[in-house]
Order: C-alpha cells, then structure tokens, then sequence
C-alpha cells in the first residue's frame, strides 16, 4: 500500500516513510492511494478478539511495509501496556436502544487523542529505524489543548525523539494547560503563543516546510516530525475504534452484522471523523458522518454549501479543542472525492491561502451531501445538551461530546432517521469541569479545577481520573510565552542548535 501527497501525485511513499516525513514539502498531506477493503466476516469476528489483537489485524492491512512483529510490538506497546484504564482501551456505553456513546477518553490524558498518540512514537521510531534513517526525530506540535498533552505522554523519555509543544497562551482550558506545564520527561518543551491555535498551527506547518531550516536540523543530526493529525500515524490507529465499535455492537446483539449505523463526531481539525471515513470506505456499514461543530462552524457550511470560507469571526468557546477553522484533514477527503486530482487539491488550498476561501466542484458538492450531515451548536446549546443527557440517563458528557449530543438531536428533529448511533465522546469530563457543573446546574464558587471536580463527583457520581487529581500536587515546569514570529527562534534554543 503506497501513499501520494495531496499536491502532488509523484510523490508516492510507503507507511513508514509518511510517518516519519508527516507532511509533504509541497504542503499536502499523505493520504492512501487504495484502502483495504474488510468482509462483514472480518468485521464480525474483530467482536471476539481484545481491541489490541483487532488493531494488529487492521494495521497489517493499512502499513503493509511493516512486519507482523512490528505491529504486534507496537501495538502491545500502545494497548497492553496499562496506561489505558480499560481493558479495551475504549468503552462503548449504551444510553437506550439505538443510542450508544464511544467513550474515547479512558488513557493517560482522558482524551481521545491517546488512541492514537499512545501508539504513535512507537509507529514513528519503528518507522525511522525502518527507512534507514540515523537521526533523532523532533516532533513539532500545535495543540488546540489535548494533542499536546496527548503527544508529550506518548513521547517522554522516548529514544531517539525530542518533543516541543506549542499551544495558544488564551485558548485551553485550565486543566489542559495544567496538564501540559507540568509535563515530566526530559526530552520533551512546552511553550505557549500569543495568538490562537491556527496561529500555531500555521506557525508549525512553516517551520516544517521550510527547506533551510530542515537543512539547519540536519547538520545538528535532527529530522522533524509530526504528531498533529497531518500525521497518517496518527489516523490510522482512529480508524479502528470505528470498526471495533461496530463489531462489539453486533457482539452486544444492539444490532445485526450488517445493519447501517450512523456516527456522530464533534470537529475540529477533521481527524477524527476523516477516520470514521476511511472505516467506512474499508467496510463498515456506515449510513450518514455527522459532523458536529460549534460556533467556529465553518465546516457546517462547508458540508451544507460546498463553499469552504474562514473569512469570519473566530470564537472561544466551552469547546476549545474544537476552536478551529483550519480544518487540516478535510484536504485529504477532498483529494479522495476528486478522484486523486493532486493539482485541482493544490489550486484548491492555493486559493484558501490567498483568499481564505474555495468553492468546490458539484461532484463533489454532490457526494459530500451523501455522506454527511451537518451542524452546529453554541454553547447555551451544549449547556443544554449536558444537562438534558445527564437528565434522561443519569449520563455526564463533556463540552465536547455535548456539542456532539446537541447536534444529534438536531439531527433526530430534522431527519426523523432513527438508525441505530454511535457518538463519539472524546474527553473525561473533568477536563472541562466548570463548564460541565454550570450545565447541571451547580451555582457555588469554586476555588480552582480540584475543588470543581470533587463538587462534579458530588453530583455525577463518576470517578475522577487520577492522572487529572494528582496535577494539583505538580510543580509547573514550562511557564514561557512567545510572539507568533517566535516560534522557530523558540524551536531553536529547545534544540540547542545555534
Ligand atoms: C481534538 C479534539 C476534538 C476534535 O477532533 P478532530 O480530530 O481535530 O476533529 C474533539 N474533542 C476533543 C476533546 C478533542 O481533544
């Protein structure tokens, strides 16, 4: 299995070498020139196996570079290591017939960015090791609040990897940016940006695309990486929860093999439901993608119109890991939609650059509208969201997966299509633990994250993750803040490179 950059098709690499490169020097994305196709025989008997075992079995279909000792290492690596609270990693909770909640967020940053960022350094230095390469690998991040956290726990103290992090200095919640300032680990940066989280990310895609400065890292014996979504190491480990979710559904008897769902999934960078994509092109019987956005709901108009615009007023909101409107992975489904049309993609986001703007083709105006639905909520619409789920199924959500619940029942009100759901929640609530309190209804004064969470435990009764108590004892370590124009010159000094 080979894969092409979005913008260019005469660049065509194998798994390993698109972990480790992350992005392409022309700017686009890796994507898969062919996806494996799985029988419903597949997807059924993954319902009896350990999610690690289903994650080998898909993986050796996706990176078919890699051998099967490879994978199994990686993957025990990942799954069977303890650092997920499951046994299977993810949890599937069944609210009422027809309505099953995904719980993404059961690792070591009770997000469900460690899904896939548990079992990427692992991907990455097996991949480094695999295409001959003798450098240390840097990784790069922008974090719009829980990939940082989510890479610097997948990373730290990692051979042969350093790890730097930047996140917008006013756009994550206290407890991720707890989390992050007191990161332990010694190969591992945190610094924070005065801008927002696409200033960051457009910060890191330059610095990552630049020719001198990759020549600069060379010499000192560094090649960067990516942990961002751009990653396909990162998207790869995402499609499986989709396709050992369904399996389990069928197990559980909550449906018949064979039998459409539909999947809902709160957005921001398009990664994870890109992912939802790429498990339904692979098989599974998935009737509409969802995608729920919040007030930054650029991709609802997008999916709605065809017309995708970040001209517009960028919100903060309850959601903060879904304050986007740069969605990155959205290129990917276009490049797959246009039939691999590497220079329509590049006049596309040619245009975006310049513009801010594109318009896409009726065919695919068309085959976007047949396979997602869209929305959006505010977040008095999310408040509402939380406090009726908790309500009717004595069920706490986060703000995240309340923007998700929010925009199903939308969806239930406009389409009257009761196909059986699987939503993806992707953080603990204790992440988000004011937000949460506000929506059921809690009126105190608190005097910080700790003392909210033990009021939240108060009312929802559901444990509070040690890896988010034990901060409060954590002395911060990373307190620094830079302009924008910053950031290589920050990337710079982390590295000790003059
Ligand atoms: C990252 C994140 C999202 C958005 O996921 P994308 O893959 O970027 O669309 C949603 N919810 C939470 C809690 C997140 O951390």
């Amino acid at each position: 299995m080979f894969y092409q950059s979005t913008r260019d098709s005469s660049v065509r690499l194998t798994s390993a070498e698109a972990i480790v490169r992350g992005i392409s020097p022309d700017g686009g994305l890796f994507a898969p020139e062919e996806l494996p196709k799985l029988s419903l025989d597949d997807i059924v008997g993954y319902g009896g196996m350990s999610y690690a075992e289903a994650a080998a079995d898909i993986f050796s279909r996706c990176l078919t570079d890699f051998t099967s000792a490879e994978i199994k290492n990686c993957v025990e690596s990942a799954y069977c290591s303890g650092s997920f609270e499951t046994e299977n990693a993810m949890e599937l909770k069944n609210l009422k017939k027809g309505l099953n909640i995904l719980e993404l967020w059961h690792g070591p940053t009770c997000a469900f960015k460690d899904m896939a960022l548990q079992i990427l350094p692992h991907l990455l230095t097996t991949s480094v090791r695999k295409t001959g390469t003798d450098k240390k690998v840097c990784v790069l991040v922008a974090t719009s609040g829980d990939t940082g956290k989510a890479a610097l726990e997948g990373f730290k103290d990692a051979p042969g990897a350093e790890i730097l992090v930047f996140y917008p200095e006013n756009g994550v919640s206290a407890m991720q940016k707890l989390q992050m300032i007191t990161q332990s680990g010694s190969n591992v940066g945190v610094c924070a940006i005065k801008g927002n989280f696409d200033d960051a990310q457009t910060g890191v895609k330059k610095i990552f695309t630049d020719k001198d400065v990759a020549a600069k890292l060379s010499e000192n014996g560094l090649v960067f990486s990516s942990a961002n979504s751009i990653n396909w190491g990162r998207l790869a480990p995402q499609i499986v929860y989709y396709i050992y979710s369904y399996s389990k559904l069928i197990a559980c008897g909550e449906i018949k093999a064979g039998d459409c769902i539909n999947v809902v999934v709160p957005t921001g960078n398009f990664g994870n439901i890109l992912a939802a994509y790429y498990a339904k092109q692979m098989g599974v019987p998935v009737k509409k993608l969802i995608c729920a956005s919040n007030s930054n709901n650029v991709l609802t108009d997008f999916l709605r119109t065809g017309v995708y615009d970040r001209n517009r007023r960028f919100y903060t909101t309850i959601s903060p890991s879904m304050d986007i409107l740069m969605s990155s992975n959205l290129e990917r489904l276009l490049w797959h939609l246009s039939g691999k049309n590497s220079d329509y993609i590049r006049s596309l986001f040619a245009e975006l650059s310049e513009t801010g703007r594109f318009e896409v083709s009726e065919d695919i105006k068309s085959q976007l509208c047949d396979l997602f639905w869209a929305d959006f909520c505010t977040d008095a619409e999310t408040v509402s969201a939380i406090r009726n789920t908790f309500e009717s199924y004595s069920y706490t959500v986060d703000t995240h997966t309340g923007v998700a619940v929010g925009v199903y029942e939308k969806y239930l009100a406009a389409t009257g299509d009761r196909t059986p759901v699987v939503i993806a929640s992707t953080a603990s609530p204790y992440k988000f633990p004011e937000a949460v309190l506000k929506a059921l209804g809690s009126e105190k004064s608190f005097r910080d994250e700790f003392e909210m969470a033990d009021e939240l435990f108060k009312i929802s009764g559901l444990a509070i993750p040690m890896a988010l108590s034990e901060l409060k004892t954590k002395p911060p370590r990373f307190t620094g803040s830079v302009e924008k124009s910053e950031m290589l010159g920050y990337v710079y000094s982390a590295l000790n490179i003059k």
